[in-house]
């Protein structure tokens, strides 16, 4: 039995000098950088609060949309969209204007298991296939025939398991691949050549706010949204108007300012900082303390039990039974260190914490040390 938090456990105080200098590890919202937010402030009287028609913000929407181009690597040909609504909306315009009428899934959580069920209700499709897999594991997408669209998950934020970017072997040469990026773009290598579209919520991996999409498409994913542009859509989710504005550096209706601004600062950072591969190689070796430390840790595991399957971005462990998971997130929480809960519904005795580009290895090797520390005062 799991025992309620305590007088005693609610009184732990964790030593300063195991505290790190920023607690946030959640995975979605997630940490935004403090000079991201100061740099906001400081737009003071000049962004924020003016029109989203005029040059000043349409400039920061021409930044969103190059810096992600240059951090992806796009190709000639390619284009940045962008609209309002996040990753959920994204379901299901792509239902509208991406699938034709068979989509097949990778379905291994939440997020993934989600886009099928949207599209399932959807009447304007007409078949929805999957290749399932347990959670802590990743299906291998096979091909379909009659597939239009494949819809891959890079990371299934709500497991911690990532899964490569690539087109299924045998696939339809014409059928688009769609890739939710939300939690993987930014921290994790991918190759533009494998997707026609990768999309985004921002809060994510990002680190900036809530309520917008991005999608980086192919010129073949392009194409597909004038096919079908005949088939009737609602306006706030018509890819066809949400394209032909963002090209124009605008969004349809108005957008959330902010975000957008957070979003360019932390793209612009990663791109100052050596790109990609950078914030690759920094999600690596962030994840790599936490996997190392529940490797060895008798009380802790990875709960993702194959390597390669094993989140550069999302790291779950899995917590021995005599170590209450919600008491060590409310202690952590009691402290400062915030997030660190397993995605409620998956039920497990374990902690989630999120190793995105904006978190230092450095306090992720202090977590640890807390970590350490009320398992140590809380274990059974
Ligand atoms: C968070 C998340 C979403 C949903 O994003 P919203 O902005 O809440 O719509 C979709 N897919 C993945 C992989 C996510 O992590």
């Amino acid at each position: 039995m799991f025992r309620a938090m305590t007088d005693q456990t609610a009184d732990i105080r964790i030593p300063l000098e195991l505290l790190p200098a920023d607690g946030r590890f959640g995975s979605g919202p997630s940490k935004v950088r403090v000079e991201s937010l100061r740099a906001l402030a400081e737009t003071g009287t000049s962004y924020m609060g003016t029109s989203h028609r005029q040059k000043t913000v349409k400039d920061v929407v021409a930044r969103a949309r190059r810096g992600m181009a240059e951090l992806l690597g796009l190709p000639d040909g390619y284009e940045v969209l962008l609209g309002n609504g996040g990753a959920t909306a994204f379901w299901d315009i792509a239902g509208f204007r991406l699938v034709r009428d068979h989509s097949h899934h990778a379905v291994f959580g939440e997020f993934s298991s989600k886009f099928a069920q949207a599209l399932e209700q959807a009447p304007h499709i007409a078949t929805v296939t999957t290749d399932e897999s347990a959670p802590g594991t990743h299906p291998v997408l096979t091909a379909q025939a009659g597939a239009d669209a494949y819809a891959l998950t890079q990371n299934e934020t709500s497991t911690g398991v990532c899964m490569p970017v690539a087109r299924p072997a045998g696939a339809d040469p014409d059928a688009l691949v769609l890739v939710d990026a939300t939690s993987g773009a930014g921290g994790m290598h991918v190759d533009p050549a494998e997707f026609d579209v990768y999309y985004l919520s921002p809060q994510k991996a990002l680190a900036s706010d809530g309520g917008l999409w991005l999608a980086a498409c192919s010129p073949r994913a392009l194409e597909r949204i004038d096919d079908l542009a005949d088939r009737w859509c609602p306006a706030s989710l018509d890819l066809l108007i949400a394209r032909d504005n963002s090209v124009k550096d605008q969004t349809y209706n108005t957008p959330a300012l902010a975000t957008i601004f957070l979003l360019v600062e932390q793209v612009e950072w990663i791109l100052g900082q050596g790109g990609l591969q950078w914030a690759a190689a920094r999600t690596g070796e962030s994840s790599g303390v936490l996997y190392d430390w529940a490797d060895a840790h008798d009380l802790a595991t990875p709960f993702v039990a194959d390597p390669a399957m094993r989140s550069p971005v999302v790291v779950t462990i899995d917590l021995d039974e005599r170590v209450d998971a919600t008491a060590l997130c409310a202690v952590l929480r009691a402290n400062g260190v915030v997030d660190t809960d397993a995605y409620r519904k998956l039920g497990r005795n374990q902690i989630r914490v999120a190793t995105f580009p904006a978190v230092t290895p450095d306090d992720v090797r202090h977590l640890t040390a807390c970590l350490d520390y009320v398992i140590e005062q809380i274990a059974e």
